[in-house]
Parts: structure tokens; sequence; C-alpha cells
């Protein structure tokens, strides 16, 4: 990944194959600024347990950007609604003259983490909804490395030029639905991987959060952050 490559960023941690990136455009408020830092802090535990449960296949470097609106754009993905996503391939598009649609599919193995959408989530929601918000990257990473299961390591990208196009790469996700399911109950093929995804990503988060997270300044900052911020929304008379 080049320091020119607009929707990515700086790589502040990596192990095990893993790249953590942090977004080129700093966040806005204060409160995103800590969250993400809070999922700074939970990389190298997620990594650490994702690498024991279910490791990177392949030799290809993976990335985990910590970003926002920019990266659902880039994707395709609707920033209201997804706190993070799998970044395979980004739906059609219009080219420019309003013609033929094409894919923009990714030569990275990468995910995002949405801080903008999940900040809002988190000051939408009464109490703690910390742990569910951190659920989400190790679900991320671990359909990263399921597809990385299915693909023998390949990038999206890789798929797509070794298998004919765009259709290799549905088929690729497909192939990775299906091998997910195996381990599943006879609910029929499409579902297993998200169940068993979400499942190691509840259970990581929850070991973090009961075990480290509180020992890290990280954690603090973010309570002190969103302290400020409820003082702010609901002064005293
Ligand atoms: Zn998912």
């Amino acid at each position: 990944m080049s320091q020119d490559d607009h929707a990515q960023g700086e790589v502040v941690h990596s192990m095990h194959g893993w790249n953590l990136v942090r977004s080129g455009s700093p966040f806005a408020s204060k409160q995103e600024q800590a969250l993400a830092a809070v999922f700074e802090a939970f990389f190298p535990y997620v990594v650490e347990r994702l690498h024991t449960l279910m490791p990177l296949q392949g030799a290809s470097p993976a990335y985990v950007v910590l970003g926002g609106r920019q990266h659902c754009h880039q994707w395709g993905v609707n920033p209201a609604k997804a706190v993070g996503f799998h970044a395979v391939a980004s739906g059609p598009h219009e080219d420019e003259e309003g013609g033929e649609d094409y894919f923009e599919v990714n030569e990275h193995l990468l995910c995002v983490v949405n801080i903008e959408t999940t900040w809002q989530e988190i000051r939408n929601s009464p109490g703690d909804e910390l742990e569910a918000a951190l659920v989400t990257m190790p679900h991320e990473m671990a359909h990263v490395v399921a597809w990385t299961l299915a693909s023998q390591g390949r990038s999206p990208l890789q798929v797509f030029d070794d298998g004919g196009g765009i259709h290799a790469v549905k088929a690729m996700l497909e192939a990775v639905e299906e091998g997910a399911g195996h381990r599943g109950a006879e609910n029929g093929r499409w579902g297993h991987a998200e169940d068993e995804v979400e499942e190691l990503g509840r259970l990581i988060a929850h070991e973090w959060v009961t075990n480290d997270a509180s020992r890290t300044p990280q954690w603090a900052g973010f309570f002190s952050a969103l302290q400020d911020h409820s003082r702010r929304r609901s002064p005293r008379p």
C-alpha cells in the first residue's frame, strides 16, 4: 500500500500479516479520535487471538482501516448502515459518460471499521455500547481470514485476474459462505459465515473488555471524552 493511496493512510501497527491503518483524514470530533484510539489499543489483542484461532492464509498482507464516510463511498457502502465492512469490490458504478457499469475490485485484503458511524451509534444509545461496538473489528477481520481460506490467500484483484473477472470474485464470495456453512446447522447456505464471524467477534471483544481493556489509557480516554460530550449535551441549569 503506497502512501498516496487516497483511501488509506498511515500503517500504525503490523503483526502476523495484519496492518492497522489510521485514516489519512483526521476524525472531526474528540470522541471519534478517542474511539479510534480504543480500536488501536484493541488491534494487537484481536490479531493475537485470530492468529491462534483463525490465522490468515497466504503471504499477502491484510489491512484494517480505521475510517469513515470516505471509505464507505469508495466501496459503495451506505455509511449510515455499516459500522464496518470487508472491502472486496465496490458495487457497480456508472462511468463518467453515464454508460457501462464497472466494479472496483480490491487489490488488497482489506476491511474497514467505520469509526464515524460507530460513534453515532454509541452516542445515540443509552448505556455502555463500547463492547458491542468493538465486535466490528474482529468480525470484519474474520471475514478477511475466511476469504483467504477460500482463495488461498489471494486478494480479490488476484482472484479477478486469475479466474475470469467479477464472476470469479462473486463465486469466491459464495465459496466463503459455503466453507463457513460446513460447520453450521441446516439453515441454508447463506448466513452461516455471518453467524460464525459474529460469534468469534463477540468472544474476542468480550475477552478483551473483561481482561485487558480497562488497563489501557485509551479505554479511560474514551470514557473521559464521552463524559465531556454528555456534559456539553446536557448542561446544568
Ligand atoms: Zn459480517
